[in-house]
């Protein structure tokens, strides 16, 4: 019985590796220096104030600051923005 349950164990573990997703997920690059913010079109050239979001269908929004980004958010969670234009 309990090399039933071992190798029972071993299946149910091995079934779930193979149900990983076998592509992973990173955090969007950033080019400093080089690209746009994605909401005010500013140049991105300091780290410590960028965020990036990854969207669901792989494309990233970048912005220079955390708060355009959270911006984003709010706008899209309430009227239904799914993208900020960045102004010309
Ligand atoms: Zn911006």
């Amino acid at each position: 019985m309990r090399v039933l349950f071992v190798f029972f164990v071993s299946f149910v573990v091995s079934s779930l590796g193979a149900c990983a997703p076998s592509t992973e997920i990173k955090p969007p690059e950033i080019a400093y220096g080089r690209d746009l913010c994605d909401a005010c079109g500013m140049i991105i050239g300091d780290a410590r104030f960028a965020a990036a979001t990854l969207m669901t269908d792989g494309k990233s929004l970048k912005f220079d600051d955390a708060g355009e980004m959270l911006m984003y958010w709010t706008l899209a969670s309430f009227i239904g923005v799914e993208r900020v234009p960045a102004k010309s």
